[in-house]
């Protein structure tokens, strides 16, 4: 992990919240940037050297979900979502724009600054290893042969099983929705993706966990999708 400082750029209108997260950035030894407005954002971020985003839903000119949606026709950088109401159906369709994570408001400023931390954690480079496989913290795959190894254990896994565990491997931490899954694994959507998708997660836990895996590393984030820890 880098010990450089992390350069966030704090989008946020209001600025006794802009001041407060900007403090707790900074107490962090972050280096922490300000916008006010989402156009002087994109602006700001075209100019690249950001790492991560703090990101407002509820800006005054453009809204941070098309904040959100232009950033990411020119920029992967994190983005982490204010949401000002706790609101399920906010926090799926940033996530579905590309966001990476979010807070609710109100929020504490430790809890924004860990959030911050847990997208600047990259995994690490993949030594070079076996023909095919890649590695990814304890899990190791095989995007050719479709296989998954956890802790050098192969997996013996359904086909949906598998495209499940390798839409999560391409982004780890970031939370995917059951739609996001869904589109990703499945030929057709159906109807009942959320409980489709639910009970594939429950076998491929079950498998994880005969594989050894103590802590369960597919994290569920409540009505809005699951996230993978490699
Ligand atoms: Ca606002």
């Amino acid at each position: 992990m880098s010990e450089q400082p992390a350069r966030v750029l704090v989008v946020e209108d209001e600025a006794a919240i802009a001041d407060t997260v900007l403090y707790a950035l900074r107490s962090e030894g972050h280096a922490a940037e300000h916008c006010a407005l989402g156009r002087q954002a994109l602006e700001r971020l075209r100019g690249g050297g950001i790492d991560v985003v703090v990101l407002d839903v509820g800006l005054p000119d453009l809204g941070g979900f098309e904040v959100c949606r232009q950033l990411r026709t020119f920029s992967q950088v994190p983005v982490i979502f204010l949401t000002a109401r706790n609101d399920e159906f906010d926090r799926v369709l940033g996530l579905e724009l590309g966001a990476d994570d979010y807070v609710g408001k109100p929020f504490s400023p430790r809890e924004l600054v860990a959030r911050v931390r847990a997208r600047l954690r990259r995994p690490a480079q993949p030594a070079p290893a076996e023909a095919g496989w890649m590695r990814q913290g304890a899990f190791a795959i095989d995007r050719e042969g479709r296989r998954v190894r956890y802790r050098d254990v192969l997996l013996d896994l359904t086909r949906y099983e598998y495209a499940l565990l390798a839409a999560l491997l391409q982004r780890p931490g970031a939370i995917l929705s059951r739609a996001q899954l869904m589109e990703r694994g499945w030929d057709h959507a159906s109807d009942s993706a959320d409980r489709t998708v639910d009970t594939h997660v429950k076998t491929l836990r079950a498998k994880l966990r005969a594989a050894g895996a103590e802590d369960d590393p597919i994290r569920t984030h409540r009505g809005v999708g699951y996230a993978l820890d490699v």
